[in-house]
């Protein structure tokens, strides 16, 4: 990720997926709702401050899926702060 960019993203606190602002506001509209929400866990607290992202692809091979215990594929952040 280049680091000019990293202000775009969000990183959701419950589940740590990983989307651009864009993305989420796209999402706020479609719902027709004031507060950006998680498409997949439905969580509406975010954060920018995250470091690293993984991009989980095959989640049951992963060592890293499982020590986030992450069990579908997408992108996520490694640690949120
Ligand atoms: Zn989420």
């Amino acid at each position: 990720m280049v680091s000019r960019a990293s202000g775009q993203y969000l990183a959701c606190k419950n589940c740590r997926r990983v989307y651009t602002k864009s993305e989420l506001e796209a999402e706020r509209k479609r719902r027709d709702s004031k507060v950006l929400t998680c498409p997949y866990c439905g969580s509406t607290s975010f954060t920018r401050k995250f470091t690293n992202i993984v991009l989980i692809v095959d989640p049951e091979k992963s060592i890293i899926a499982k020590e986030l215990s992450i069990i579908h594929p997408g992108v996520f952040a490694y640690s949120l702060e």
